[in-house]
């Protein structure tokens, strides 16, 4: 924090020792943070008894909010039995159930479900999976991927050459890992075209398609239509190239549908999930093939066996989070929240159009943004002490909030981020 008003704030031992020894994430070693103390609902209590209200959501997973008491009376049910089993030769409830329930839960045929514990990993293991496929299919040239600008699948040294080399956050290793294909998203006329042409002279080595279907998160939030993503999947048919959709960010409602690609009605060959796949409360995720996909790994090819088995599959606590967080998306309203959000969004952040500065607003179920003509980082120091936590990055002011915010409280952060946009 910076800023006169932070100065005196209350800092708790363990936070001034640590802080030395921490890395933190995306950032330089003398990078602020908040010390919390307490979570609960939508509301954050800092170790100085101040509370800010949550409109990041724990990297837009947290949709039941902070501490749900189903999440966590599952959770402590499940740590009574045992909180991890090794998923080779041993079996739990938790992990069967959930697998068998996202068959049904998502749309299409979707027939098999790998368990890993981040979302970069299970878009590594999207991306075996493909690998693995062609080679069983007899395609073993087909090594490469294809991504589109804007995009990001994650940190781990495969995922990051998905993301845009220019503007994506990894524009320091460009040229270190072997780079995908890159394209611009099918918007119009020549993009479709350009893409079209792409797929025919490479589709011969590609393994898969990736894309961030509807809102690509960390590139910026930016927002395609749903039309997009369905020329993207006719153009996979067209050229018989896999489709791998990341929903890690657009899953289980936050653009207003279960899963984002059900607005282009379309069903992708393989699908990742995490974030909000546990609620935001256990580090979970999850790869769904179809059934053509898993089919080919019963036939008798010796790389019909998927090689990829993390010490942590399938954590039976976090899987226990997440059957309670489906119980909670099937007994209480949740699209229907993040369809007031969307309106609640647009009528609120609308008026930061006029505003100097600000070059766009857009909005998309529940995630509001507000674009403006400068990075925002020297932003983030201002929300606090309008007891908003919101954490703006490149050039974008926004909120993800958990789907169960109230209206007051949604309110007041769209009222800190037409404050600060204005200033
Ligand atoms: C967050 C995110 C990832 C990476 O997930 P981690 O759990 O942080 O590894 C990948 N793809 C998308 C679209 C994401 O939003």
């Amino acid at each position: 924090m910076t800023g006169s008003d932070t100065a005196e704030w209350f800092e708790p031992d363990w936070f001034e020792t640590g802080r030395k020894a921490v890395w933190p994430p995306y950032a330089r070693f003398e990078a602020e943070a908040l010390p919390v103390v307490a979570a609960s609902g939508v509301r954050l209590t800092l170790a100085d008894g101040r509370e800010l209200i949550d409109g990041v959501a724990n990297w837009w997973s947290a949709c039941h909010g902070h501490g749900h008491p189903a999440i966590k009376a599952a959770v402590s049910a499940q740590l009574d039995r045992f909180p991890h089993l090794m998923f080779a030769g041993l079996a739990h409830e938790s992990a069967y159930r959930l697998a068998e329930r996202l068959t049904r839960l998502v749309p299409g045929d979707f027939t098999r479900v790998f368990f890993t514990e981040s979302g970069s990993v299970s878009v590594e293991v999207g991306l075996k999976i493909a690998l693995q496929y062609a080679m069983i299919t007899g395609r073993r040239f087909a090594t490469r991927f294809l991504a589109f600008r804007g995009g990001y699948h994650g940190d781990t040294l495969a995922t990051m050459p998905l993301a845009d080399p220019e503007e994506g956050m990894h524009a320091m290793y460009a040229g270190v890992f072997n780079p995908a294909l890159l394209a611009d998203l099918p918007e119009d006329e020549a993009t479709t075209a350009a893409l079209d042409r792409l797929l025919a002279d490479s589709a011969r080595e590609i393994a898969a398609v990736v894309v961030e279907p509807l809102v690509q998160g960390a590139g910026g939030m930016k927002m395609h239509a749903p039309e997009t993503l369905a020329t993207i999947r006719r153009l996979c048919d067209r050229h018989g190239v896999l489709l791998i959709l990341d929903e890690i960010f657009t899953g289980f409602g936050r653009t207003g549908t279960m899963f984002a690609f059900e607005q282009a009605g379309v069903v992708p060959d393989i699908l990742c999930l995490s974030k909000a796949l546990s609620g935001g409360t256990l580090p979970l995720a999850a790869t769904l093939a179809r059934r053509p996909i898993a089919e080919a790994f019963e036939r008798d090819h010796p790389a019909a066996v998927l090689m990829h088995g993390p010490t942590y599959m399938a954590n039976a606590l976090a899987c226990a989070a997440a059957n309670a967080s489906l119980d909670l998306f099937e007994a209480e309203p949740r699209l229907e929240q993040a369809a007031r959000i969307e309106a609640q969004l647009k009528a609120e952040l609308e008026p930061c159009c006029a505003l100097p500065g600000v070059v766009d607003v857009r909005v998309k179920g529940a995630i509001g943004v507000v674009q403006m003509d400068r990075q925002t980082d020297a932003l983030r120091h201002r929300f606090p002490p309008l007891g908003a936590w919101i954490r703006p990055f490149r050039d974008i002011l926004y909120l993800t909030p958990s789907l169960t915010i109230g209206e007051g409280d949604l309110s007041r952060l769209t009222a800190a981020i037409r404050r600060v946009a204005a200033s």
